[in-house]
C-alpha cells in the first residue's frame, strides 16, 4: 500500500461492484453505429466521408488540424447512411457519421503496420509513438476524454519525470478497467512503457484501489524485476481516481488550482488508454471499441467489448433486457456520470459504463434548507465550501461563486452525496461554471 495514500475529504459510497467477476464478452456486431465527431475534449473533427461512401473497419471518418483533438474511425465496415447531428452521451447534439454495417468487417487498407507484441519501446522514437497515438484517435478513456497525444507532448522545459496509470476505478458500479487489468495486463504494462518512452519519464506507477487485489497481483507479477515501474495499492476512497488526488496520494505533489499534473512533472493516463496505445503500436489498430460495464436493472449485468457507436439499446438487449420499468439511464458512474435523456445514444470512447435504474432506485426526497452541518466541507477533496458555492449559484451571485473558487470544483459529487438536506450542490456548481463561462465569452467578466 502506498505510504501516502490519503487525500483530504472524500466519501465511501457503496461499491456495487457486482460485475467484477463477469469476464468481458464480445457484443454482437451492431447493425448500425453512430460516431459523434467529438468524443474528446477539444475541437470537433470535420467529416472525411459523406453519405453513400463505403468505409472499412478502422478507416478515419473524421479529423481536424486543431491542436487539441483526436480523429474518429469507423468501428464497422459498411456504408455511410448519414452525416448529421445526433444526440451524444455528453448531452449535446454533435455532428456524427452514421454507418450501416456490412455483413462482415474488412480492415482498412490504409492502417499503419503493427510492430508486433514483442516491440521494445526503448527502440522507438518518442515522436513516432506520439504520432501513432494521435493517429489511433486515443483519448482519456476513464471519462475525461482529453486527447492522449497532447498529454504526451510536454512543452520543452516541462518534461515529466513520472507517468501514472490510473487504475483506481473508484466510481461505484464500474468494473471495465478492473476486467481490462485482469484480462489484458500485458497491454496495460506495454502502454505504460510506451508512454514513459514518449515523454522521457523514467518512472511509471500504476495506481489501483485495494478492492482489486487480483488485478494488482497480475500487474505486480508482470513488472517484477523492473525497478522503473511500481504497482501501488491505494485505499478505497472516492474520488481516489481523480488526477489531483492520485498525484497527491502517490507522489505527495499538490497540483494547485488552475494547474495540471504536467505542471508538477506528472502525466496521468487511464489504464484503458494505455492498453489501447499498446494495441495501436503493436497491431496498427486505431481505437474502435472499448469495454463497457452494463449494470442495474437488466437481466444479465456484465462487461462487454463494444464497437464504438453502438446504441445503448443494443447494450441493454445483449444484457438480456430490462427487468422492470426504466426511470434513469446514466452513462458513466453514479457519482460523476451523465443522466441520459434517451436510451438511443451511442457508446463513445469515454463510455466505461451504462447504468439502468428503476423507480425504486431513485430517492426523490425534495431538497430542504441548508442546516449548516458542514458535512459537505469535510467531504470536499478540493477544500472548497460547497454550501457557499451552492448558495451563490442559487442567488445568481456569480462574483461570489468566483470568490469561492467555483472553477476549482471537479464535480466529484462528494458534497451532494453527504448532504442530509439533499441540496442541489453539484447541479448549482455546474450552473455557475456555465454562466461564468458564458459571461467570459461575452466579455462581461
Ligand atoms: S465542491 Fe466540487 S470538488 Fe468539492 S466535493 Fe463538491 S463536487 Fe467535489
Ligand atoms: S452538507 Fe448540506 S446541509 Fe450540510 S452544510 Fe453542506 S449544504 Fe448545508
Amino acid at each position: 500500500m502506498s505510504l501516502w495514500a490519503r487525500f483530504r475529504g472524500g466519501v465511501h459510497p457503496d461499491a456495487h461492484k457486482t460485475t467484477a467477476q463477469c469476464a468481458t464478452k464480445p457484443l454482437p456486431r451492431p447493425e448500425r453505429v453512430v460516431l459523434p465527431l467529438r468524443q474528446h475534449v477539444g475541437a470537433p473533427c470535420q467529416p472525411l466521408v459523406k453519405k453513400g461512401d463505403e468505409v472499412a473497419l478502422g478507416q478515419p471518418v473524421g479529423d481536424t488540424d486543431a491542436p487539441v483533438a483526436a480523429p474518429v474511425h469507423a468501428s464497422v465496415s459498411g456504408k455511410v447512411a448519414a452525416v448529421e447531428p445526433r444526440l451524444s452521451p455528453s448531452g449535446r447534439m454533435e455532428q456524427a457519421v452514421v454507418i450501416e454495417a456490412a455483413p462482415e468487417d474488412t480492415p482498412w487498407v490504409g492502417l499503419p503496420a503493427g510492430l508486433g507484441w514483442d516491440l521494445d519501446p526503448e527502440l522507438l522514437d518518442p515522436a513516432f509513438i506520439r504520432d501513432r497515438v494521435r493517429q489511433a484517435g486515443l483519448v482519456g478513456m476513464g471519462g475525461a476524454g482529453f486527447p492522449a497525444a497532447v498529454k504526451l507532448s510536454p512543452k520543452p522545459g516541462s518534461e515529466p519525470d513520472v507517468v501514472i496509470l490510473n487504475g483506481a476505478e473508484c466510481e461505484p458500479s464500474i468494473t471495465s478497467d478492473h476486467r481490462l487489468m485482469l484480462e489484458q495486463p500485458e497491454r496495460v504494462v506495454l502502454g505504460l512503457r510506451l508512454f514513459m518512452r514518449a515523454t522521457g519519464a523514467r518512472r511509471g506507477i500504476i495506481g489501483i484501489e485495494a478492492n482489486k487485489p487480483d488485478a494488482a497481483a497480475r500487474l505486480s507479477q508482470l513488472v517484477a524485476g523492473d525497478p522503473s515501474i511500481a504497482v501501488e495499492v491505494l485505499p478505497v476512497r472516492y474520488p481516489q481516481g481523480a488526477e489531483k488526488m492520485l498525484v497527491w496520494a502517490l507522489l505527495r505533489r499538490a497540483v494547485p488550482v488552475g494547474a495540471i499534473p504536467l505542471d508538477m512533472g506528472v502525466v496521468v493516463q487511464n489504464v484503458a488508454t494505455a492498453a489501447a496505445a499498446a494495441t495501436a503500436l503493436a497491431e496498427g489498430r486505431p481505437l474502435t471499441d472499448r469495454i463497457v460495464t452494463v449494470s442495474g436493472r437488466v437481466q444479465s449485468p456484465g462487461n462487454w467489448r463494444v464497437p464504438l457507436g453502438t446504441s445503448f439499446v443494443d447494450l441493454v438487449r445483449s444484457a438480456g433486457g430490462l427487468t422492470g420499468s426504466l426511470a434513469r439511464v446514466i452513462a458513466g458512474g453514479p457519482m460523476m456520470g451523465m443522466a441520459q435523456a434517451d436510451l438511443d445514444v451511442p457508446v463513445t470512447k469515454t463510455t466505461g459504463s451504462v447504468i439502468l435504474l428503476g423507480p425504486e432506485d431513485l430517492d426523490e426526497t425534495p431538497a430542504g434548507p441548508c442546516i449548516r452541518c458542514g458535512r459537505c466541507v469535510s467531504a470536499c477533496p478540493m477544500g472548497l465550501l460547497p454550501a457557499q458555492l451552492c448558495a451563490a449559484a442559487l442567488n445568481s451571485d456569480w462574483a461570489a461563486a468566483e470568490r469561492f473558487h467555483v472553477r476549482a470544483c471537479m464535480e466529484c459529487g462528494s458534497c451532494s452525496y453527504v448532504c442530509p438536506a439533499r441540496r442541489p450542490i453539484v447541479q448549482s456548481i455546474r450552473l455557475a461554471k456555465f454562466e461564468l463561462g458564458r459571461r467570459a465569452r461575452q466579455g462581461r467578466g
